[in-house]
């Protein structure tokens, strides 16, 4: 066994996307390589409908995979191919956008006004980039929970974990999407394969991550249920955390306990060319892209 060091820990930066939707962006937009085969993790969490309302309208996507997971609140989703639906708290949908779909996203919101989730982007590899877009909408009920003797609990949305399957499957970046929540003052180890990239994303309460640089990944300050932490180091509300090379990750809830995504994928790999919503693998086939979109061609009839 050997402990994944944390590489980096960065606070998510606020950014304004779609028709004017405040969120905030841990990734997205720099050196693709870092989290092949992630791409861009926007939170949306926001608490007044005036932050949020506008919405993402119509615009278009090829070549990667958008997972959208809402906590609270609901987004209505509608795209060109014909399909519509309602994601609620709890839900995730898993879109292939493929070859290409024309879509809107509009969050809703919940009776309090709050709109509460994440979208990830997930690339695809050179010979799926063009695949039949496919949309897996996942009910919360669907997922399934596991409890372990601690009271740490994990929703397994995507791939193999404790012995739980998630119901989204079948994508080329062999994902692991889980939510985890570990209660105070409790240290676990979660394995995570070596071939792995991974990261997590701190949602609520705090934790530390321990490097594999400190051993005990923590230093004595204040002790927390029996556990010396150091306060310092703890990585609170919208921290993303990136592992490096290992085969398993420690993480040490803090006081209030820690929520997060812990999420990982088998690198692509390959070259990344990118331009908004649009990500290929050649300069070319972006152009391409954007020249089917002036001349209405970019949607692939059904096959
Ligand atoms: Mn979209």
């Amino acid at each position: 066994m050997s402990l994944r060091p944390t590489l980096e820990t960065r606070q998510a930066v606020p950014t304004m996307e779609g028709a004017g939707v405040k969120l905030h962006r841990a990734f997205g937009f720099q050196d693709p390589s870092e989290l092949d085969p992630f791409l861009l993790f926007d939170d949306f969490r926001n608490e007044r409908p005036e932050d949020y309302q506008a919405g993402f309208p119509w615009h278009p996507h090829r070549g990667i995979e958008t997972i959208t997971y809402v906590l609270s609140g609901s987004v209505e989703h509608t795209d060109s191919l014909g399909n519509t639906g309602t994601l609620g708290a709890g839900d995730v949908q898993w879109m292939t956008a493929g070859s290409g779909i024309l879509h809107q996203e509009m969050p809703k919101g919940n009776g309090a006004g709050q709109m509460h989730g994440f979208q990830l982007w997930g690339n695809l590899p050179s010979d799926q980039k063009m695949t039949t877009p496919r949309y897996q909408d996942v009910q919360s009920k669907e997922i399934p929970g596991v409890t372990d003797d601690d009271g740490t609990t994990v929703r397994v949305i995507v791939g193999e974990f404790w012995g739980k399957t998630g119901p989204v499957d079948g994508i080329a970046a062999d994902p692991q999407y889980l939510d985890i929540q570990v209660p105070a003052g409790v240290r676990k180890t979660f394995r995570i394969d070596t071939y792995r990239r991974a990261f997590a994303y701190v949602f609520q309460g705090q934790a530390a991550f321990a490097d594999a640089s400190q051993p005990t990944g923590v230093l004595l300050e204040k002790e927390v249920a029996g556990q010396e932490v150091n306060i310092r180091d703890l990585s609170g509300d919208r921290t993303l955390v990136r592992f490096g090379t290992g085969d398993e990750v420690t993480v040490q809830a803090g006081p209030e306990g820690v929520r997060f995504l812990l999420i990982s994928g088998a690198p692509i790999d390959e070259p990344v060319a990118w331009h908004g919503p649009i990500v290929m693998n050649t300069r070319a086939e972006l152009e391409l892209a954007f020249k089917e979109l002036r001349n209405g061609t970019f949607i692939r009839a059904a096959h």
